[in-house]
C-alpha cells in the first residue's frame, strides 16, 4: 500500500504534470481566441504560459475580462517598452546575493531561494527575469548556504523562497527546515508560496507534518490577488494547516483589470478570513519589464486602501506597501486620510 503522504505528493506532482502551457490551447479550452485575447506567442516565449487545471477550471469560460485569466495570459501588452521598468526592480540582483541561494535584503532575515520554477507564471511577476540558473544549489551548496546562517547570529528568521519553494518534495524539505531549526538563533520559518492556491493538493500530511514538527514558529504565506482563487479546494487546505498550528497570512498584488477595486479588495479579504488566512500585504506593482499594464498608481493606491477601510474592520485591511531597491525595510504607504477608523 502506498503511504498518505507519497499518495498526496504524487496527486499534487501529477496535476503540475498536467498544466497547460500552450496559450492557444489555453484559449481554447475557454471559447476564447488568441487574436479577441491580443495573445503573444513572442511574450509566451520569453516567459512561458504555465497554468495548472485546478487553477484553469476557476476562470470563466468565454469572458475576456475574467481577473484570474489576465494575470495568466501572455499578452502583446508585455512586449511594450516602457521607460522606469527593468528586469531586476527590487534589485535581487546585486549585492543581496551574499551567497548562491540566500538572498538578504533586510536585518535579521535572509531568503532560501529553493526552487527555480513555479506552479503558475504570474504574468506580473517581479522575478520573471531572475537568473535562477545562477541560483540553482546543489546540496552541498545547500549545506554551505546553512552554514553560513549558522555563522551570522543576526539572522532568526529564515525564509523559504523560490521560484516557488513547495515545488521541492515533502521529503527534502522536512531534511531542510530540521536542518534550519538546529541552528540555534533562528527563531521563525516563513514559507512565501502560491502552490496551496493553485494546485490545494499540495497540501499534503508530510507538509503539514514538516512545517509543524519542529521547534521553529512556522509563517505560511500564501498569494492570492483575488477571491475567485480561494475555492473550497483552497479554503480545505489552509484549513488543515491552521488545524495543525501554521500562522497563515497572505500577500497580493495590486493589479489593474484584475484587483483594483475597493470591492473586489474587501471580497478577497473577507474570504481569506473565512478559511483563516490573514491579509497581510497589498504590494504596489513591482516595476518589471513586461508588466507596465498591470500598474496602479500610487494615489490610487492609497484612495482604494481607504475605501477598503471604510468597508472593513481594521484587522482586515491588508498594509498597502511598495518595494524599493536598497531600503532596509518595505515602505508602507499611507491611505488617503479616512474617518473611519477603529475605536473598540
Ligand atoms: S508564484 Fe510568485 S514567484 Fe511564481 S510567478 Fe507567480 S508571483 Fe512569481
Amino acid at each position: 500500500m502506498i503511504p498518505q503522504t507519497e499518495l498526496h505528493s504524487a496527486d499534487w506532482q501529477s496535476e503540475l504534470r498536467a498544466a497547460e502551457t500552450d496559450g492557444t490551447a489555453l484559449l481554447a479550452r475557454l471559447n476564447l481566441t488568441p487574436r479577441q485575447m491580443g495573445f503573444s506567442a513572442v511574450a509566451a516565449r520569453e516567459f512561458s504560459v504555465l497554468v495548472p487545471l485546478p487553477y484553469l477550471q476557476r476562470i470563466t469560460p468565454g469572458d475576456p475580462n475574467d481577473p484570474l485569466l489576465r494575470q495568466v495570459l501572455a499578452t502583446s501588452e508585455e512586449t511594450l517598452v516602457k521607460p522606469g521598468y527593468s528586469d531586476d526592480p527590487v534589485g535581487e540582483t546585486g549585492d543581496t546575493i551574499r551567497h548562491p541561494g540566500i538572498i538578504q535584503k533586510y536585518h535579521g532575515r535572509v531568503l532560501l531561494i529553493l526552487a527555480s520554477g513555479c506552479a503558475i507564471n504570474c504574468r506580473y511577476c517581479f522575478r520573471r527575469h531572475f537568473p535562477y540558473e545562477d541560483n540553482r544549489q546543489s546540496r552541498r551548496e545547500w549545506l554551505q548556504a546553512l552554514d553560513a546562517i549558522a555563522a551570522d547570529t543576526s539572522i532568526t528568521e529564515v525564509i523559504l523562497s523560490g521560484g516557488d519553494p513547495l515545488l521541492v518534495s515533502d521529503q527534502r524539505l522536512t531534511e531542510l527546515i530540521q536542518a534550519i531549526a538546529d541552528i540555534g538563533h533562528v527563531k521563525r520559518l516563513r514559507v512565501h508560496t502560491r502552490l496551496p492556491v493553485v494546485i490545494p493538493s499540495r497540501v499534503t500530511p508530510g507538509l503539514v507534518s514538516a512545517l509543524t514538527a519542529t521547534r521553529l514558529r512556522s509563517v505560511l504565506v500564501i498569494h492570492s490577488n483575488h477571491a475567485r482563487e480561494l475555492d473550497e479546494e483552497v479554503g480545505a487546505a489552509m484549513r488543515r494547516l491552521r488545524a495543525a498550528g501554521v500562522d497563515l497570512l497572505n500577500q497580493s498584488v495590486l493589479l489593474k483589470g484584475v484587483n483594483d477595486r475597493a470591492s473586489t479588495l474587501a471580497a478577497l479579504s473577507e474570504q481569506l478570513f473565512a478559511i483563516g488566512v490573514m491579509p497581510y500585504y497589498l504590494h504596489l506593482l513591482d516595476k518589471v519589464r513586461g508588466a507596465s499594464h498591470f500598474d496602479v498608481s500610487e494615489q490610487a493606491g492609497k484612495a482604494l486602501i481607504a475605501a477598503v477601510s471604510a468597508l472593513l474592520p481594521g484587522y482586515l485591511v491588508p498594509k498597502l506597501v511598495r518595494e524599493e531597491a536598497g531600503q532596509p525595510a518595505k515602505s508602507a504607504i499611507a491611505p488617503l486620510a479616512t474617518e473611519t477608523a477603529d475605536r473598540c
